[in-house]
């Protein structure tokens, strides 16, 4: 455990306190365990390369969680910190008792306005009825339980963790063991949905692990420090919900017959940097727009069969090249332009952009 009693009956946490004076305390047997009030001792440390934490001398608490693993010691420290950073005037409590048989949520959060919510990491085997009892426990005292699971627990395919897919429609796995902590922020997706981000999505989520029978599994891994425990107890995370900002906006530029700049402008925005759009993709658009087809008018100075190019067009063509140059003096190598075709969305009427770029291309 990690918070035992200290002299006067205050909850001491092993990792805030200095070594010293738990070593002092400890020989004194005034460190108690919450749960039974037998005395409990200091066990690891910097120097023993183990999670410093509290023990009974011969485990003799009913209330035991002896034999946690260090990384379950370890996950609850880290999601400690992490939930503190977010919710500075929360009170953030370790190994809180709870009303009811037997039962310790691994950290409790209590919001000054009183509302409470539990964070439980889980790191071992965990029945099905087990889960749904302590959830619906959680749930009956008003206390909205997050499950956090191991990442030891990743490719295991398992009832409860399932359950809670199905009851959140996302699931986190954590290793705090690396440094920074990492997670995998994991939830289920249709095949229409990871369709749509085919069609135009620079960095969608990895398609592996198990979901059950919920769809495809979708994944972000990151730092631990980028995800965010909401207050109804699901996570936000910036780049799932870039990701479901241009998934919407790929759905709406798929059902159009004209292109619209505002919706490409704002589908980009969660794409490509501001100078990008700016300086090259809304004047390629606008161009594209004044003049679909300049470009196979054109058809390389060769113009159609039937249709030799005209003087007007000629002229537009000299305008193209000025402006492809003015790009190039800008830091806007053919190269780099030729990176920006992925940006264009496959998506309805905008697809042609890509095309006509890579044909404008052409001239320089
Ligand atoms: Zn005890």
């Amino acid at each position: 455990m990690l918070v035992a009693y200290g002299p006067e009956g205050q909850p001491i946490v092993a990792e805030e306190t200095p070594l010293e004076q738990l070593l002092t305390w400890s020989h004194e047997q005034q460190l108690h365990c919450p749960n039974c009030r037998g005395v409990v001792h200091v066990r690891g440390g910097p120097s023993k390369r183990m999670q410093l934490h509290f023990a009974h001398q011969r485990g003799e608490c009913a209330w035991s969680t002896e034999g946690e693993s260090v990384r379950h010691m370890r996950g609850k420290l880290v999601l400690a910190q992490w939930l503190r950073a977010q919710f500075p005037q929360a009170t953030v409590l370790l190994e809180e008792r709870l009303p009811g048989p037997n039962r310790i949520a691994d950290i409790l959060l209590r919001h000054s306005d009183g509302h409470q919510q539990a964070v439980e990491f889980q790191c071992a085997p965990l029945e099905l009825d087990e889960w749904q009892m302590r959830h619906a426990a959680y749930r009956a005292a008003e206390i909205i339980d997050t499950w956090i699971i191991g990442s030891n627990r990743l490719e295991k395919q398992e009832a409860f963790i399932e359950a809670i897919l199905s009851f959140t429609r996302e699931i986190v796995f954590l290793d705090p063991l690396l440094t920074p902590a990492r997670t995998w922020l994991r939830w289920p997706a249709t095949r229409e949905t990871v369709r749509t981000w085919q069609s135009g999505v620079q960095q969608p989520p990895a398609l592996t692990g198990w979901v059950g029978r919920l769809g495809f599994g979708a994944t972000f891994v990151g730092d631990l420090e980028r995800l965010h425990l909401t207050s109804h107890g699901t996570f936000s995370h910036p780049q799932r919900a870039a990701l479901a900002e241009s998934q919407q906006l790929l759905r709406q530029m798929e059902h159009v017959s004209i292109p619209d700049l505002a919706i490409f402008e704002a589908y980009l925005a969660t794409q490509a940097d501001t100078t990008t759009i700016r300086m090259v993709l809304l004047p390629l658009l606008r161009a594209y727009l004044r003049d679909p087809d300049l470009l196979r008018r054109y058809n390389y100075g060769r113009g159609q069969w039937n249709q030799p190019v005209s003087p007007a067009d000629q002229q537009r063509i000299e305008r193209a090249r000025a402006w492809l140059h003015e790009l190039a003096l800008q830091g806007f190598s053919s190269e780099r332009l030729r990176a920006c075709i992925p940006l264009i969305p496959l998506a309805g009427p905008y697809a042609a952009l890509a095309n006509y770029l890579e044909m404008l291309l052409a001239l320089a």
